[in-house]
């Protein structure tokens, strides 16, 4: 086999993406992994893991703040909010790099460039690298959705992108979204200080999780001075010299104005499923997610194209081109009952705050 042909490809170096290349190269499978900014992917740059590293940082100043319960003494208690970054950052740079020795120790190649189906079985890097796989894993993740006018701008307006690299402190922040994201960072500007003010448009917050763990948390974030906006959402901002000015419309179309310093949009993710050259092939999007079947396998025929996310999906897949998978009617909701308890898990975080002040 030429340096340039694969048993295995795959696109996008993320949880997902790793742990499948990972796996197929102890399952003696020739294997490359084609990514296009930092291995990890957003899980490890940019999404848990330095979210968790913030939120370490703010419950160990809440922590200290109410040294007092503990019988402590703490005097002259303070946070560097660039050090708090930095920190983050740096846990983030490390993991990152260990998947690259992790992947090296497989002997998995790394091809740094983007990723595009050139044709059956071709994946171009950067439109030049030509790699051949008899397999193609696509694991390109997803990005933060934007809203129209609620378009991010950097300075007043963040995704979880600039919320994780603040160059200040917010004094009054708003957060669009009450999902996982939108309440990690809810949470941890709340505990540094800032004002919070959370819009949600159905009528709980985070509300994919069950509707106890939404009312146990809405209580005790309320508990914190968090305000809360349920069956509402922000239909427009106007950005002033220094400020935002929010229209937020309930659900009975009144429209109340708010002005903040800064604003969080955390309106969900969407896809990272364009130039990928899937038009090329049988592959199914449904607004904008590849469409797979149980075994998460596309409609492209011949070498097994599949579309997947995160750890579990990745194990799985290897386990089914090897031919030892069976899925089960269970196994879909398995991976996602997963998912559910790594967000309910940042849910305990701010839960056991709240019990560690009562
Ligand atoms: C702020 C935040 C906090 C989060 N917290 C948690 C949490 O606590 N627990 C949890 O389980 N999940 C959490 N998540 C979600 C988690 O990050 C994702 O579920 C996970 O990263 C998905 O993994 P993935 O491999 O599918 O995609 P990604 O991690 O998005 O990886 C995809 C990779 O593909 C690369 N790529 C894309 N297109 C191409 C291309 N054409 N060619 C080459 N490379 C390409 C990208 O650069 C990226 O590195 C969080 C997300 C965010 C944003």
């Amino acid at each position: 086999m030429s340096d340039k042909n694969f048993d295995v490809i795959v696109i996008g170096g993320g949880p997902g993406g790793y742990v499948a290349a990972i796996r197929a190269a102890q399952l003696k499978m020739k294997v490359a992994v084609v990514e296009a900014n930092h291995l990890g992917g957003i899980c490890l740059n940019w999404g848990c893991i330095p979210t968790k590293a913030l939120l370490r940082c703010s419950e160990v100043y809440h922590l200290a703040h109410n040294a007092e319960s503990f019988g402590l003494k703490v005097k002259g208690l303070e946070f560097d909010l660039q050090k708090i970054v930095e920190r983050s950052r740096g846990v983030a740079k490390q993991l990152s790099g260990g998947i690259g020795h992790l992947l090296k120790k497989n002997k998995v190649t790394v091809f740094d460039g983007f990723g595009k189906l050139e044709g059956k079985g071709v994946v171009s890097v950067n439109g030049k690298d030509k790699l051949t796989g008899k397999h193609i894993i696509i694991a390109t993740g997803a990005r933060a959705r934007i809203l129209p006018g609620l378009e991010p701008d950097g300075k007043f307006v963040w995704t979880y992108k600039e919320a994780l690299v603040p160059d200040t402190m917010p004094k009054k922040l708003l957060v669009i979204g009450s999902g996982a994201i939108g309440i990690e960072f809810a949470s941890f500007f709340k505990t540094l200080g800032a004002e919070v003010t959370v819009v949600e448009m159905m009528d709980r917050i985070v509300p994919v999780e069950d509707a106890e763990i939404s009312a146990m948390l809405e209580k005790a974030l309320t508990k914190q001075g968090m305000k809360i906006i349920k069956n509402a959402k922000v239909s427009k901002l106007d950005k002033g010299k220094d400020e935002v000015t929010a229209h937020i419309e309930g659900k009975d179309g009144k429209v109340e104005k708010l002005k903040f310093d800064r604003v969080i949009s955390a309106v969900g993710i969407v896809a990272n499923t364009e130039d990928l050259g899937l038009e090329k092939t049988k592959v199914k999007l449904d607004r904008g997610h590849i469409v797979t079947d149980g075994y998460l396998k596309t409609d492209e025929p011949g070498g097994m194209r599949l579309a997947m996310s995160r750890v579990l999906h990745g194990w799985r897949i290897k386990r089914r081109m090897r031919g030892s998978f069976a899925p089960r009617r269970s196994s879909a909701k398995k991976t996602y009952t997963r998912w559910i308890s790594l967000t309910f898990r940042a849910v305990l975080i701010v839960i056991r705050r709240w019990l560690v002040s009562v």
